[in-house]
């Protein structure tokens, strides 16, 4: 007998799978073992499950063991259900959870199960007795004559191009194929992704340079398993760091293997992928947010069968069903949507990291910005200048503080940036400028009483968006009409405070007049495939101004882009976060990687409160190394990433009471159960959102394995679930 163990897919934290079930004899020789995708009943119901294991015995008598109603075909692989099963381990989730990440998708979870099938069409083909009866003349309808005039010029088609262009339609090609004039099948039918190729994309490779070959050679010997196994590619923007990953892939393949590139979130790298795309050709599978779920399913299951042989996604892209797997690329590195936000709340980094080391694959994390993390812990292959042998631009810091009344509301930009913007649009050439907040004005308040304007979900300002006529919150979505007078007190004096991209694109509108100003933010790009259609205009126009928030900081490359400028450098600095750091110095250097790549040269004009913090008088030096070597001292002193690892127990409830009562609850019961040298740190309290009330518990940890299993077996207790009623709860392993 054959015993499955089987992890059913629901949502059900509680449930504690595996459970046994016997395989008949068709399923057995069907090939169904691990990974495979199983309709199972379960307490009354049917449910999808996934095979983790096959045993030849279970602990249940068999009688009472019931059989699988159905195999579904194309599960994942035995690799990738040990993949899921780490996952849900290591970030603290549910094994069912963990295994949806590599299950075919669409793989529907909880009440209706659901798979999704291939798209298949019929097909007609004409046969020899047809070709002779054209010829013969033999009689034919009008209608049967048509199909068979037009399948004897084109071979084969499909039964709705013959009814749409010969009126032929089931009946007629049920007559012909009778006759055995025709004969028809049932064919798959791709449903390929569109790819929009913004930018330059080149035809062939180019010859790489002497600094990219010598990457490119290092690479090739780690697929041969020499030297370290795990990279970092530290190159300037526009060091052809992309064409480095190009040609490492293609080593891979050349090698019977195949490769993943993962990049940020896909919208906002459209450039990357055609450009991929392009060199690849159908060789590669794309897996993204902007696919229809049958394209998507389309793609996995040429990964799956071996058709294509590289993927190329965002995140969840790490979870690709290749075999043999010669490399993982993770381009922009730095970049915070590989992790993921929900349950569970993966590192796509950590996950390919994981993965390539199992599967014994090439590491490489590249980027202008690397993380401190990966430019501590992995071997370092540099490209520092330009393919097209061009400087860096000379970043100007311009200090806000001289600028009296700057930070007010009229001169979110100084003069200088101003006039730039002006000469720059003159000259016909291109020019961007970021600021990292949408919509007008980021406050509102009452100039009689002071009052705030404040979302009633979340303790936030709501956010003036004139284009849209109304005040929103960018936490919990909420709208409502623009105030005319103050809820408080009733005076109509509203004053709006700061700026947002909207007021900046306006404000440079009428300064560089006639040149179009294009904006770049969620608000813009909120339809599907907005942000191409939005960098494509940029592109096509003569010349202009894009402005934007850090989307217009990501990946592209446009080469007359002259001056850059950001306005407010200091507001990712302000984030009470051990990573604001990290992220501002990200954020100007890649700002400041989009000027001058063209024969324009360029200039970069970067306004802040702080001249001289770190990270910005690092970016402005272009000075990485120097920025990196300062931010791991400093993460050191305070034992935080990579010196140690963190973890965080989010809570958060409508009940304020409740929600104090279950961190002290559980801070009481986790402190105790942690490692001596791990620390704990709160509850404290975060500001409201969506109407909960929010408190966060950090530990600090040089064994975060250890702790993980410790914060489980702690969170696993009885008194936890009682403390946790109207309180939720999610652990967030390396938080970002
Ligand atoms: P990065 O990813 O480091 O920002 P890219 O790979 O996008 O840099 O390269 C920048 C530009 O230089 C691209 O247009 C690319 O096609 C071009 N390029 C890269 N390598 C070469 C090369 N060896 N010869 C000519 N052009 C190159
Ligand atoms: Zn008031
Ligand atoms: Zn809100």
């Amino acid at each position: 007998m054959e015993i499955a163990k089987v992890e059913p897919i629901t949502t059900t934290r509680a449930l504690r799978g595996p459970f046994d079930y016997r395989l008949p004899a068709d399923m057995i020789e069907a090939g169904v073992g691990v990974g495979s995708l199983l309709m199972i009943p379960f307490s009354g119901r049917r449910i999808l499950g996934v095979v983790v294991d096959v045993a030849a015995e279970s602990d249940l008598p068999p009688e009472r063991l019931a059989e699988p109603l159905e195999a579904i075909e194309a599960g994942a692989t035995p690799e990738l259900v040990r993949l899921g099963l780490w996952v849900a381990e290591r970030y603290c989730s549910t094994a069912s959870r963990g295994l949806a990440l590599v299950l075919p998708p669409g793989s529907g979870t909880g009440k209706k199960p659901r798979t999704l099938k291939p798209l298949t069409e019929r097909r007609a083909a004409i046969t020899d007795a047809g070709r002779e009866a054209l010829r013969a003349d033999e009689r034919l309808g009008t209608k049967q004559r048509a199909a068979l005039e037009l399948l004897a010029a084109d071979g084969e088609l499909s039964g709705s191009a013959l009814n749409e262009r010969a009126g032929a339609g089931s009946v007629v090609l049920g007559r012909l194929a009778e006759r055995g004039l025709v004969e028809q099948r049932i064919a798959e039918v791709r449903r390929a992704p569109r790819i929009d190729v913004v930018g330059a994309v080149g035809d062939g490779p180019p010859e790489l340079s002497p600094r990219q070959a010598a990457c490119v050679a290092e690479l090739v010997r780690a697929l041969d398993g020499e030297g370290p196994s795990e990279r970092l590619l530290h190159g300037v923007t526009g060091s052809g760091k992309t064409e480095v990953y190009l040609a490492a892939i293609e080593a891979a393949l050349d090698r019977g293997r195949s490769a993943i590139l993962l990049v940020p979130e896909i919208g906002l790298t459209p450039q990357t992928l055609g450009r991929v795309a392009a060199r690849l050709g159908d060789r590669v599978a794309v897996i993204h947010s902007g696919l229809s779920e049958g394209e998507r399913f389309d793609e996995w299951r040429r990964l799956r069968s071996g058709a294509a042989r590289v993927c190329v996604g965002p995140r969840s892209a790490v979870f690709a069903p290749l075999t043999d797997l010669g490399l993982i690329v993770v381009d922009e590195e730095h970049d915070s949507s590989y992790k993921q936000e929900g349950d569970p709340r993966y590192d796509a980094r950590a996950v390919a990291r994981h993965r390539a080391a199992e599967a014994g694959a090439v590491y490489l994390a590249g980027s202008a910005t690397p993380r401190p993390e990966s430019w501590d812990e992995l071997a370092r292959l540099e490209l520092p200048e330009r393919v097209d042998g061009l400087p860096l631009p000379p970043v100007e810091v311009l200090d806000m503080r001289e600028v009296p009344g700057s930070s007010g509301p009229l001169h979110p930009v100084t003069r200088e940036a101003l006039s730039s913007l002006r000469e720059t649009a003159g000259e016909g050439a291109k020019a961007i400028v970021m600021l990292n907040r949408r919509g007008f004005s980021p406050h509102l308040s009452c100039g009689s009483c002071g009052a705030a304007v404040l979302c009633p979900n979340c303790d936030v300002s709501l956010v003036l968006h004139r284009g849209r006529d109304m005040v929103g919150c960018h936490h919990c979505g909420h709208t409502e009409p623009v105030p005319r007078t103050c809820a408080e007190c009733g005076s109509v004096s509203i004053s709006r405070h700061g700026a947002g991209t909207e007021r900046i694109e306006q404000l440079i509108g009428e300064l560089v007049s006639p040149a179009p100003v294009i904006r770049l933010d969620a608000d813009t790009t909120a339809v599907r495939g907005g942000h191409s259609n939005v960098l494509t205009a940029f592109e096509r126009a003569d010349g202009g101004v894009l402005v934007g928030t850090q989307m217009v900081a990501k990946g592209h490359d446009f080469p007359d882009v002259a001056l850059s400028v950001l306005i407010d450098a200091d507001s990712t600095l302000r984030y009470p976060d051990f990573r604001a750091e990290e992220r501002t110095f990200a954020l100007v250097s890649q700002l400041a990687g989009r000027s001058g790549r063209g024969d324009r040269g360029g200039r970069v004009l970067v306004q802040t409160l702080a001249p001289t913090a770190a990270p910005i008088a690092a970016a402005a030096d272009h000075d990485a190394a120097g920025f990196l070597a300062g931010e791991l001292e400093r993460r050191r002193e305070f034992g935080y990433p990579p010196f140690s690892s963190l973890l965080a127990i989010e809570l958060a409830s409508r009940d304020e009471v409740a929600l104090v009562g279950a961190g002290e609850t559980i801070a009481g019961l986790v402190r105790p159960a942690l490692g001596p040298d791990a620390e704990l740190l709160g509850p404290a309290p975060r500001f409201r959102r969506r109407g909960r009330y929010r408190r966060r518990l950090l530990i600090k940890t040089t064994e975060p394995e250890r702790d993980v299993a410790a914060v489980r077996a702690a969170l696993d207790r009885p008194e936890v679930t009682s403390a946790l009623h109207g309180v939720t709860l999610a652990v967030d392993v390396d938080p970002q």
